[in-house]
């Protein structure tokens, strides 16, 4: 099932877009009752998917992503592999749908694409064993860990390097029947391939991450944690679009612009 959040002619809704997978003119938006949490209840409104705007499929309370979890990344970084997995927050206001702008803060020189599986969160919980991990999982979508470069390497953590608002592209909707361990992950950036990775290539798996998470912070619904980005991360300019594709899921499309 894909669930999906959209500006629809009346408002905004969650829904579920149903149709043939492969004919997106076909895709019709579902509105759900209230939240996307638990067995969709319909309320019978429904538009062609086309007739929506595609907005983030869920406002997260926390997003939490993995650092160096592909061993190749961490190298080209000049990063060892870290024993533990190594986590940094993303504040909630760096959220942005797909098709919105990914905006260039002036203080940066260098803010860079990462192609990342994005997990959602279902409900609220601590300490979860990894063998219990799936039963915390809503579903899967694609993200962008959009990173200013220059200034992660400058304050030495990443606070301000990763959390200007827009650097966090989530969509295009959450696809709740996956198995995360061997997907591919490829980004374009104006259509040439700069990221082309499998996520059976990660040192922590989506399970082990969410066991660690889990046991330091509550996880509530909807919070997403981003898995790590494979080998290839580079500078996007104002004027480019970059296209992140998750087997299984779907593309995840924004343009660059200044701010
Ligand atoms: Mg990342």
């Amino acid at each position: 099932m894909r669930l999906a959040r959209v500006a629809h002619p009346a408002g905004v809704a969650f829904v579920v877009v149903d149709g043939p997978p492969d004919s997106e003119d076909q895709l019709v938006a579902k509105e759900i009752v209230d939240h996307p949490f638990g067995t969709p209840e319909f309320t019978g409104r429904e538009w062609p998917l086309g007739q929506t705007r595609l907005l983030a499929p869920i406002l997260p309370s926390k997003v939490i992503a993995l650092a160096r979890n592909y061993a190749d990344h961490a190298a080209e970084l000049g990063n060892a592999v870290p024993d533990e997995p190594l986590i940094f927050l993303k504040p909630s206001t760096s959220v942005i749908g797909p098709g919105a702008p990914i905006l260039l803060p002036p203080s940066s020189r260098q803010v860079e694409f990462e192609g990342e599986l994005a997990v959602v969160i279902g409900r609220p919980c601590r300490d979860v064993a990894a063998e219990n991990a799936k039963s915390v999982i809503l579903g899967y979508t694609v993200a962008n860990d959009v990173t200013a470069r220059d200034l992660q390497r400058a304050d030495a953590q990443f606070t301000r390097g990763k959390s200007f608002d827009s650097f966090c592209p989530l969509g295009p909707w959450i696809e709740t029947e996956l198995d995360p361990s061997d997907l591919s992950v490829a980004t374009e950036l104006d259509g040439e391939v700069k990221q082309d990775g499998r996520t059976s290539d990660m040192v922590h798996s989506v399970a082990e991450q969410i066991e660690f998470i889990s046991a330091v912070m509550t996880l509530l619904p909807g919070d997403v944690i981003l898995t790590g980005t494979p080998a290839g991360v580079g500078p996007m300019r104002a004027g480019q679009t970059v296209s992140i594709t998750v087997e299984g899921i779907g593309t995840l499309s924004n343009p660059i612009q200044s701010r």
